[in-house]
């Protein structure tokens, strides 16, 4: 199970159902707010494709001698 806590009241208690479908929702069992689905959970546990795009053009500006990052 992803890491999650509540971005309202910072709580990691969360409603978790037995078997999880990507559609699910992840609720605060604490005020109810609804944190995010299943499906977008376990993604953000590999790499986004915009994370993925970051790293390649980095790695494009490093072979170019050109540096990003400061
Ligand atoms: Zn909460």
């Amino acid at each position: 199970m992803p890491e999650l806590t509540c971005h309202r009241c910072g709580s990691d208690s969360l409603d978790v159902v037995e078997v999880p479908m990507d559609w699910d929702e992840v609720c605060c069992r604490d005020c109810g707010e609804f944190i995010t689905t299943w499906g977008a959970a376990s993604q953000d546990n590999q790499h986004s494709p915009l994370v993925h795009a970051c790293f390649q053009t980095q790695q494009l500006a490093r072979s170019m001698g050109i540096s990003l990052a400061s």
